[in-house]
């Protein structure tokens, strides 16, 4: 077996002589031989390959104890770790992406002026569909405040009803650009609340929630679970939150093709919500209206029957928003009406024009 010095491994791994001891010590990588007499440290040509992935995985980021978990496994496996991985510090880096611009935003709200002050011009309307017994969902637009809620549970109804209360105050709330995100989070905090109460300690029992809040120039998002805001801007239709969901979470982590999610038995099943179970918060994002957007707020008894194109279309063929709503829930209801649907739709106008 060709041996080589600790240096001459060093020079071919690309490891520096103290991390290799480090990773001895840790047993990461152990060398091959230690001379009993002098206490060096020979390596194996074999372990090349090894030290080699240890060190792209250090220059990735990768804990040392994660490292210790990928290098046991087989390479189809240890893929698919390092995939996962990359998935999580790109899911935390979105959240602190989000919490840097409402940063930025808040630290240049003063020098900002707010020249035009648009205006919205809303619709909302919840159906049961053609299936369900009853209507879970709660949907909701005021002058200030756009929300949609799915309840699920013994008690769906009343516990996204209690979420779309809690912001409800909002509506009237005195609102100065830097200080949207503190009323917000307070909101959230007290739909939190709410919806623990009446969930009284189930996680069975919970509900969505993804609304707007109105600034005059801006619209603050709050989103947790899978009901969907849609932005239609120049003709073209964004989706503008993340599904919190099992099966998204795979689609993410490269798991499941986005085909197989739309099909996938438990598409359904949510990873976070607003429930009585372990407290789990909303996104929060700020976004720059313009006059002409079209927001679209709806539950998935739509996104889950209608495609998103379809989706697009209806909403940009539709004058006004309350002729959008009226098409979007007779479309899902055309499909099968399976679930309950809620549709908010809203256009931003510029009041002087
Ligand atoms: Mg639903």
């Amino acid at each position: 077996m060709e041996m080589l010095t600790i240096g001459a491994f060093a020079k071919a791994s690309r490891l520096s002589p103290k991390a290799l001891r480090l990773y001895d010590e840790l047993e990461l990588l152990r060398p091959a031989r230690v001379d009993p007499h002098t206490g060096y440290r020979y390596y194996a040509a074999g372990q090349l390959e090894r030290a080699r992935l240890v060190a792209w995985l250090r220059r990735l980021g990768m804990p040392l104890a994660s490292i210790r978990e990928v290098c046991a496994l087989d390479p189809a496996a240890a893929a698919r770790e390092v995939r996962s991985y990359w998935a999580r510090i790109e899911a935390e880096t979105a959240v602190r992406r989000d919490l840097a611009a409402f940063l930025v935003d808040h630290l240049t709200a003063e020098s900002r002026k707010d020249t035009t002050m648009l205006e919205l011009r809303y619709c909302a309307h919840s159906d049961t569909g053609r299936v369900r017994p009853a209507n879970q969902d709660t949907a909701y637009a005021g002058t200030r405040l756009l929300a949609v809620a799915d309840g699920f549970g013994a008690a769906g109804a009343p516990a996204s009803n209690a979420a779309v209360a809690a912001l409800k105050p909002l509506e009237s709330a005195e609102l100065t650009a830097g200080g949207v995100l503190n009323v917000l989070e307070d909101a959230v905090h007290e739909a939190a609340r709410a919806v623990r109460d009446v969930a009284d300690g189930s996680e069975e029992i919970g509900t969505t929630l993804t609304a707007l809040l109105w600034t005059g120039s801006r619209l603050a998002l709050v989103h947790i679970g899978d009901s969907r805001a849609y932005l239609l801007r120049d003709g073209a239709l964004f989706r503008i939150t993340h599904d919190h969901t099992v099966v998204q979470s795979m689609v993410d982590e490269g798991r499941l093709t986005l085909e197989e999610a739309v099909t996938h038995p438990q598409r359904a099943l949510l990873l976070r919500a607003l429930s009585g179970g372990a407290p789990a918060l909303p996104d929060l994002k700020l976004h720059d209206a313009r006059p002409g957007d079209r927001y679209l707020l709806c539950s998935d008894g739509l996104s889950g029957v209608v495609p998103e194109e379809r989706i697009e279309l209806l909403l940009a063929a539709a004058p006004a928003p309350d002729e959008a709503v009226r098409t979007l829930v007779d479309e899902a209801n055309a499909a099968g009406g399976p679930d309950n649907v809620s549709c908010v739709v809203a256009d931003v106008v510029d009041p002087a024009t």
